[in-house]
C-alpha cells in the first residue's frame, strides 16, 4: 500500500516524479510537471510513453494521448516491442491547449498528457504544454528524439529543452554497428547515407518478417534510418551489414 500524501505535498527533493503516489491533483495546488525524455530510434521512447501512462492509469489517473506521424500509420502510439495505445493525431495546426478543454468539456477527466513523436512538435505548442502544465496542472510527459539525420536538434526537441522542467536521456542502450553507444541517427537512401534533404521523412518501421532489424528498416521509397556512434556518423560509416565487409558508404 502507498500512503498518500497530504493533500499539497510536494516531493520532498521538489522533483517531479513519474508515478506520482496521488491520484488526482487538479484540486491541489501542488505543481505539475513538464518532463522530457529524448534519445535516438530505438531506444525504447515509446515503449516508455506507454509504460508511463500504464503507471499513471494505475494510480487512478486519466491520460490523453497524443502522438504525430505515427509509425504505424493510424493515430496510436506503438512500440517495436509490440505495445500500442490510441492515441489523437496532432498536427501543426492543433492547440493542445483546446485538445484538453474539449475533452474537459466533454466531461472527460485529463490528469497528464503523453506526447510520443514529440520532436515533431512546434516551438508554439511546447509552450501550449507548458501553460497546461503551469496554469491547469497537468502533468505533461514528452518522448521524441533528440537530433534529426544531420545530427541538429529537432525545433521540437529543441523548445522542450529549453522549457521541460526535467530533461531525461532514455537510457536504453542502442548499439552502432561498431558497439559503441549509438547517439545519433542516419538516413539512409539506396544504401548511402544522405545529410541533405527534408527534415522529417519518416520511414515505415513496422517490422518485416525476417528482414527488418530494431535498427533497420526500409520504407517504400527506399529509406531507412539507423543509428550511429558520433563518430560513424561524422565519416558516414554505415558499418559492414548494409554496404558489405570493408565498404564505406561515402557519399
Ligand atoms: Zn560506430
Amino acid at each position: 500500500m502507498t500512503p498518500s500524501p497530504p493533500d499539497g505535498a510536494v516531493s520532498p527533493l521538489g522533483q517531479p516524479s513519474v508515478v506520482p503516489a496521488s491520484g488526482d491533483r487538479r484540486g491541489y495546488p501542488a505543481p505539475a510537471h513538464l518532463v522530457f525524455f529524448h534519445g535516438p530510434m530505438d531506444c525504447g521512447k515509446s515503449t516508455l510513453a506507454l509504460q508511463v501512462d500504464h503507471n499513471q492509469s494505475r494510480q487512478g489517473r486519466h491520460g490523453l494521448l497524443l502522438t504525430q506521424g505515427d509509425r504505424s500509420g493510424n493515430p496510436q502510439i506503438s512500440s517495436r516491442v509490440g505495445l500500442r495505445r490510441e492515441a489523437v493525431e496532432v498536427d501543426v495546426e492543433v492547440d493542445v491547449r483546446l485538445l484538453v478543454r474539449d475533452r474537459w468539456a466533454a466531461g472527460h477527466r485529463v490528469d497528464y498528457v503523453i506526447v510520443d513523436e514529440a520532436q515533431f512538435l512546434t516551438g508554439t505548442q511546447v509552450e501550449q504544454l507548458a501553460e497546461l502544465v503551469d496554469e491547469s496542472h497537468v502533468d505533461v510527459y514528452a518522448f521524441g528524439l533528440t537530433t534529426d539525420f544531420r545530427a541538429r536538434l529537432f525545433p521540437g526537441t529543441q523548445r522542450l529543452f529549453e522549457l521541460a522542467d526535467d530533461v531525461q536521456r532514455v537510457q536504453v542502450e542502442v548499439l552502432c554497428w561498431c558497439g559503441l553507444r549509438g547517439l545519433l541517427n542516419a538516413r539512409v537512401v539506396g544504401g548511402a547515407m544522405v545529410r541533405e534533404g527534408a527534415t522529417v521523412v519518416v520511414a515505415d518501421t513496422a517490422p518485416a518478417a525476417g528482414t527488418a532489424t530494431a535498427e533497420v528498416a526500409d520504407d517504400d521509397a527506399g529509406v531507412r534510418y539507423q543509428v550511429l556512434c558520433r563518430r560513424h556518423h561524422a565519416r558516414g560509416q554505415l558499418g559492414p551489414t548494409p554496404t558489405g565487409p570493408g565498404q564505406l558508404a561515402l557519399r
